[in-house]
């Protein structure tokens, strides 16, 4: 459907939906059937098979992914994961080279260090501040710059602009995981970029209740992107399908108000004086505020902070906080608080972490939709001794 207003809320509703309706129904249903009469396509990828990702289902999402990140085509995965695989995989071939930033979600990090090499594809990490340093690491092979919109667990923000430039300088394909800053905040391909990739279980789905993946991207990728994960048979089941598309209509609402509380709490540890230090890029003392600022129309809903106390103080305010629950993810309705060297990046090793700035102490927020005075108020109450 062609959408009259071009607003963010108005497309997250409408684009994408069928027209004329399924039987009137005004919600799209969930089409539960594996496979679909054939009707002689001539093309493997276009025979209607759930695994090839072209379900009603699929076709609605696609096209509403398509219509928050202002791209051609939009892709659903079963997982984040499956999707940056699978773009990685799709762009990359044996004897090419990767540049990435430095500091990624741990299991792009995992997969770039431990498959990629086996694949027999070079990788080489970059300081996304370090940006005069990048050509040096360019390699004749070099194909792919890969990075995130907002680092976990620092919230760093680079010159995520001057990334996708210097990608089109060198015929690179410029990637972006768009998971912390969603479509609301910040629209990569706007800003140059070639693919942007989500975790979908995250802010898109904003409900902890499955995971998913999407990408987004020229319709020619995004194209050789689905026939890739056709084969992988990283298909999103159609029941997930549809939960992704029901808390889709929401996200606008839902990041505006964690943008909200997230700078209000960030604001409120700041003052502290339990408080070492607060990560959170709409912040004026955070060195990535001047990118955020130009590039994002909100700063999002996570933030993380150390304790002058350290670990043993962070233990403490772990044990002693009501609300927020202590559990790895992120991005749903419910306030989740973990220890990120114990959970997310326990993988590895001390100085490693010493090395990206993840200290023992550290603790990372994922603000949800309760009261903000509420969330304020318990962690006033964890900090005090
Ligand atoms: N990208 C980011 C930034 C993440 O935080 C995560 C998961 O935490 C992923 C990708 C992977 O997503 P999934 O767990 O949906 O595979």
């Amino acid at each position: 459907m062609s959408v009259p207003s071009p607003r963010m809320e108005t497309r997250l509703i409408h684009a994408g939906e069928p027209e004329p309706r399924i039987r009137d129904a005004v919600v799209t249903p969930i089409f539960q059937s594996s496979t679909y009469l054939f009707t002689k396509e001539s093309e493997y990828h276009d025979i209607h098979y759930l695994r090839l990702n072209n379900s009603p289902n699929h076709e609605v999402l696609h096209a509403k992914i398509a219509a928050l990140e202002n791209s051609e085509a939009g892709l659903v995965a079963s997982s984040g994961m499956a999707i940056i695989t699978t773009a990685l995989l799709t762009v990359l071939k044996t004897g090419d080279h990767l540049l990435a930033q430095k500091g990624l979600y741990g299991g792009t990090h995992d997969f770039i260090v431990k498959d990629l090499p086996a694949l027999g594809i070079e990788y080489t990490f970059v300081s996304i501040e370090e940006e005069s340093r990048w050509k040096e690491h360019l390699r004749p092979n070099t194909k792919v710059f890969y990075c995130e919109s907002i680092t976990n667990p620092l919230m760093e923000v680079g010159d995520l602009g001057g990334v996708a430039k210097f990608a089109k300088e060198h015929g690179l394909v410029s990637m972006i995981d768009n998971t912390f800053a969603t479509p609301i905040n910040f629209r990569p391909l706007e800003h140059g970029f070639d693919l942007v990739l989500h975790s979908a279980t995250k802010y898109l789905n904003g409900h902890s209740d499955i995971v998913a993946g999407a990408g987004a991207g020229r319709a020619e990728l995004i194209e050789r992107i689905r026939q890739k994960l056709n084969h992988f048979g990283g298909t999103l089941d159609p029941h997930a399908c549809f939960l992704l598309h029901r808390g889709l209509k929401t996200l606008a609402v839902r990041v505006r108000y964690q943008n909200e509380s997230a700078l209000r709490i960030a604001e409120f540890l700041e003052s502290r004086p339990q408080v070492a230090r607060v990560n959170y890029p709409g912040l004026q003392s955070s060195a990535s505020y001047p990118h955020a600022k130009k590039l994002f129309e909100g700063f999002g809903g996570m933030l993380s902070f150390e304790l002058k106390g350290g670990a043993d103080a962070a233990k403490k305010f772990m044990e002693k906080v009501r609300i927020p629950l202590v559990a790895p993810s992120l991005g749903g309705v419910e306030t989740l608080v973990i220890l990120p060297a114990k959970t997310s990046h326990s993988a590895l090793d001390v100085n490693e972490r010493e090395e990206l700035g993840i200290r023992e102490g550290l603790i990372r927020v994922s603000v949800g939709l309760e009261a903000v005075e509420d969330l304020i108020a318990d962690f006033d109450t964890a900090l005090s001794p």
